[in-house]
């Protein structure tokens, strides 16, 4: 059996164990409020609208990028559980969706009008989120799949995920540390 060391000073130590820091969403969950999935609603309408004025509409939409594969992956996923959302925060009601999200959606859904597709998003607005975040970020953790969120959300990593994705071989083994004012998380040692 080999022992894990990990130096979290160094967040990677000689024998390339990896700490991954990342921040702590310590927000509350509150009960949604009805003004919010209007102002989604409002929000989407304008995209939509925006979207048919797009000149090459098929050449403009939006990217659906795939997650990291494999241990780093894995890695990253623990990472965003842990944290539970810190970066959602600026979300609002818009959730960084925007005309050429909608091309991307609407493309991937030709079936659907754009009241449908209007409800695809309305119909996951989760019954509570954490207070002063994105209108999508449930307990469970964001309720949109990947086919309908922004490409912002689907290739966004904060720093310390974002030094681990960049990396070219995974790490032997990993922990993750979640922090933020004080309050620290650790997950267990991770190994592929
Ligand atoms: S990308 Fe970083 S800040 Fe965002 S949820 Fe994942 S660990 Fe948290
Ligand atoms: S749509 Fe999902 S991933 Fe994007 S900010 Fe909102 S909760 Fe986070």
């Amino acid at each position: 059996m080999v022992t894990q060391h990990f130096s979290i000073a160094a967040e990677t130590d000689a024998s390339g164990n990896q700490a991954v820091m990342v921040p702590l969403n310590r927000r509350a969950l509150v009960p949604m409020q009805r003004d919010r999935i209007w102002r989604l609603r409002k929000h989407l309408v304008q995209s939509l609208r925006a979207m048919r004025t797009m000149r090459r509409p098929v050449e403009s939409a939006s990217p659906l990028r795939p997650e990291p594969e494999g241990f780093i992956g894995t890695l990253a996923r623990a990472a965003c559980t842990l944290c539970k959302g810190w970066c959602c925060k600026g979300g609002g009601e818009h959730g960084y969706m925007d005309e050429r999200v909608m091309a991307r959606v609407r493309q991937a859904r030709p079936h659907l009008d754009a009241r449908a597709v209007i409800r695809l998003y309305t119909e996951r607005v989760p019954t509570s989120s954490y207070a002063d975040s994105c209108i999508f970020h449930a307990k469970t953790g964001c309720t949109l799949d990947r086919s309908l969120r922004s490409d912002v959300c689907n290739s966004y990593f904060c720093t310390g995920l974002g030094n681990l994705v960049k990396t070219a071989e995974a790490p032997p083994a990993a922990i993750i540390i979640a922090n933020h004012d004080g309050e620290t998380r650790m997950s267990p040692v991770i190994t592929p």
